[in-house]
């Protein structure tokens, strides 16, 4: 794990105009200052960020979209590209979220597209898994996440290991303040792990990062950083005021 840097993501799903963005990485900015112990990243809506990458100029916290699709450019109305993303200046992109998996019937394999075109124009996915509190209590979840990392990482190579994070989001505990006990966590990165092992090789299991997600905030949130597999956190809720964001990035350090 020490060779490992947390990543602490905030997904600010959708929520913040563009100068309530600036106005809350401005905020972050001065409580960070130009740490490096941690890697920090925020996700604000596709509107907010031009103006978010304005304000992150000279910090060292990055700036990540919440989806993309997987094409370069042409007739996809209301779309948005990786090159798009890439002239914003965006590091990291969430693919895989839940809700867009819900509300937008995201499949894996548009997932997938979407994944691998990430990794084609440099940008880093977090790929989000997780099973329903359905799927949990009929003993599915280590299938469902099993399926989702299989499914979305198809024709991914062990190279885009440093390039490539997963995000652990049961989607019983997404906004609804219930949380993995840190041991239910820890269960399934592992299984997430070892899967990684069996798809890329072991020696790009151990470089990636293994984020948790679902209600984590400043109360919880180390007894679940300090678990083997849980390499820091997607952050929802707790990532839209700048005391909790902050908070939660000195917990990691
Ligand atoms: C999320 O949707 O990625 C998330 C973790 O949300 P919350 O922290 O609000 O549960």
């Amino acid at each position: 794990k020490t060779f490992r840097k947390y990543l602490i993501a905030g997904n600010w799903k959708m929520n913040k105009t563009g100068s309530e963005g600036s106005d809350l990485i401005n905020e972050i900015n001065i409580a960070l200052g130009k740490q490096t112990d941690v890697g920090v990243a925020v996700c604000p809506p596709f509107t907010a960020l031009e103006s978010c990458a304005k304000a992150l100029e000279d910090s060292n916290v990055q700036l990540g979209a919440q989806n993309m699709h997987p094409k370069s450019e042409g007739a996809y109305t209301g779309e948005v590209s990786p090159v798009m993303l890439r002239d914003l200046f965006c590091t990291f992109v969430v693919l895989g979220h839940s809700e867009r998996r819900e509300y937008f019937k995201e499949s894996d394999a548009f997932i997938n597209e979407k994944v691998l075109a990430a990794l084609d124009s440099s940008l880093k996915p977090i790929l989000c898994v997780g099973e329903t509190l359905e799927q949990r209590e009929a003993n599915e979840t280590f299938a469902v996440v099993k399926e989702q990392l299989v499914g979305g990482l198809k024709g991914v190579t062990a190279d885009a290991a440093d390039n490539l994070v997963i995000a652990y989001e049961p989607v019983w505990a997404i906004g609804t303040g219930k949380t993995a006990t840190p041991e239910m966590a820890q269960e399934v990165h592992k299984m997430i792990r070892d899967e990684l092992s069996s798809l890329l090789g072991a020696g790009a299991a151990a470089k990636i990062r293994i984020l948790y997600g679902g209600s984590m905030k400043p109360e919880n949130a180390s007894s679940l950083m300090d678990q083997p597999d849980i390499d820091g956190g997607l952050i929802g809720g707790a990532a839209l005021k700048a005391k909790s964001f902050v908070e939660l990035v000195e917990i990691a350090s």
